[in-house]
């Protein structure tokens, strides 16, 4: 068994979906979709990583629209 992220191909909805089930309805827009037909954002063991790498992409794609989160540090 496997979690993966995929997206609404109607609305654009992140979902996370297990890989057990064939199709996964959207939270957003009710929209059912065939989980293999979908394209796979990413992929986990489990469902407590496939909710930290969900959010991590919410915020990356965030970032896009203005706000970019930089993990670097200055070097003297
Ligand atoms: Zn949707």
């Amino acid at each position: 068994m496997m979690f993966v992220v995929v997206r609404c191909p109607r609305c654009g909805e992140l979902l996370l979906a297990n890989t057990d089930n064939r199709t996964r309805s959207c939270q957003k827009c009710n929209h059912r979709a065939d989980i293999h037909t979908l394209k796979i954002i990413g992929r986990t063991d489990t469902a407590a990583e496939a909710a930290i790498l969900m959010r991590t992409i919410k915020e990356k794609e965030a970032g896009v629209n203005g706000f970019t989160p930089s993990f670097k540090q200055f070097k003297s």
